[in-house]
């Protein structure tokens, strides 16, 4: 009661704008207006069952994309929630390079619904968020992943570890092609403490996924070390 009038007294003298456009939220919004919530692109089916990859047209059954059907990942079920462009492309931007932490929390919302909707939550024992080499995260000062993923544990209950390490940076892996992105990230990775891992099911988030890349490697490491189950979530598919 007294955190809603706080709250409320606080969006008088400081009225929240939208994280995108700067108009303001309004009641009840978090971090976008209404006309950019309307914007934002979800994904829904058709999509990959495997890696969420969504398909153009109808599907009347559950399918596997062609990559997957090549080269199956080491996830077992990869989901991300919006498609990256637009409203949502500028919202991760922001949240990424511009330190609108802020915007995590609606995020986090986002996220809970969507591993409620395509995980089985109650079988899953770690959360873990997809790590930033040392050197990014001194640029950047924080892991956008870390705050998604430490969120999201806190509302599953369930225990958020620290699980995964960046061992080398890797470069930029925006002009290169699927098998490409598996190759530069191939070895990234190390599970720090394998008794957090070992016997476990593990759910991996990240911001964006883009082929499931790093994903997939996050995953080959988690699986290496024991893990019964890995499930990848992301905000945006790119
Ligand atoms: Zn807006
Ligand atoms: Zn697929």
């Amino acid at each position: 009661m007294m955190f809603s009038i706080i709250h409320a007294l606080c969006d008088i003298v400081y009225p929240r704008l939208c994280a995108v456009c700067g108009n303001w939220v309004g009641a009840g919004g978090q971090t976008l207006c209404w006309d950019c919530r309307t914007r934002l692109h979800w994904i829904t089916p058709p999509f990959c069952r495997c890696c969420g990859d969504p398909a153009e047209g109808v599907a009347t059954h559950a399918f596997e994309c062609g990559f997957c059907k090549r080269s199956p990942p080491a996830f077992d079920c990869a989901r991300s929630l919006l498609r990256y462009a637009g409203v949502c492309g500028t919202l991760i931007q922001k949240f990424k390079y511009a330190n609108a932490c802020w915007t995590a929390a609606e995020m986090v919302q986002w996220l809970e619904t969507g591993a409620r909707l395509h995980f089985p939550v109650a079988q899953i024992d770690g959360v873990m968020a997809v790590p930033l080499s040392a050197r990014k995260q001194r640029e950047r000062t924080y892991n956008q992943s870390h705050l998604l993923a430490s969120g999201l544990s806190r509302r599953l209950r369930i225990p958020y570890s620290d699980g995964l390490r960046r061992c080398r940076y890797t470069i930029s892996q925006t002009h290169l092609n699927m098998m490409a992105r598996r190759r530069n990230v191939r070895g990234a990775f190390t599970v720090r403490i394998p008794e957090w891992v070992l016997g476990r099911r593990i759910l991996v988030i990240d911001d964006v996924m883009t082929t499931g890349a790093t994903l997939n490697e996050c995953a080959r490491i988690l699986r290496l070390a024991g893990a019964t189950g890995v499930y990848a979530l992301s905000v945006a598919r790119g």
